[in-house]
């Protein structure tokens, strides 16, 4: 067993075996790979951190992705969500604001053979419009409104899930979902801990 973590609330095998299949030893800095498969954050650099084992596949069942997918991702940090993503469609598009980390995670992405994730530097708020729609949006960083041209670029059915709230105040992961009338349903999902959207 590698990962010393249980999904209860995560039912889809597509995330399941993302989960096992992805290396998450090798997105966490050399002194934290012991705790690499412990069910927490740790800090990847530049003040940011790779999610807890859990939340990444919380939110990613949250997706209902399916191998034909086209899914975003704001806030690359170590790459991990995005190799997570990429073990289920190879239609993974990721924006990163640190360019120092978007440059490392794409690098280390290409070298372990999630060659097809595009990484881009930029303002993830702004989506990626030349890219869009897309069937699943997450945002792995705690934005204090939803970003409008997010929600502009999700094709029919789609769904965006983010983390909602002030940077130190409580914050609350939320789903939206493209309903047939083209409007938005809103589920308030988990309690969460992210760091801000910059
Ligand atoms: N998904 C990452 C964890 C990300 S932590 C992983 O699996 O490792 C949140 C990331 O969002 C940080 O890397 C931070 O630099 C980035 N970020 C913050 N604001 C952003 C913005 N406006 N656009 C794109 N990325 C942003």
């Amino acid at each position: 067993m590698k990962g010393r973590w249980r999904f209860d609330e995560v039912s889809d095998p597509l995330v399941l075996a993302a989960m096992e299949a992805v290396p998450r030893e090798e997105f966490v800095p050399g002194n934290l790979r012991a705790a690499a498969h412990d069910d927490r954050a740790l800090p990847i650099g530049s003040g940011q951190t790779i999610s807890q084992p859990a939340v990444v596949a919380y939110m990613t069942g949250q997706l209902r992705l399916s191998p034909t997918s086209r899914v975003l991702e704001i806030g690359t940090g170590s790459g991990y969500q995005a190799a997570v993503l990429a073990e289920i469609t190879r239609n993974v598009y990721s924006v990163e604001r640190i360019a120092g980390l978007a440059r490392t995670a794409a690098a280390r992405l290409a070298r372990l053979g999630y060659d097809y994730v595009q990484v881009r530097e930029g303002d993830g708020a702004l989506g990626w419009s030349e890219e869009a729609p897309f069937d699943a949006i997450i945002v792995t960083a705690a934005a204090a409104a939803i970003p409008p041209a997010l929600l502009a670029q999700l094709g029919p059915d789609g769904r965006l899930i983010l983390p909602l709230g002030e940077p130190d105040g409580p914050q609350v992961l939320v789903l939206l979902e493209r309903n047939p009338a083209g409007e938005f349903d809103r589920r308030d999902l988990w309690p969460v801990r992210f760091v801000p959207l910059l």
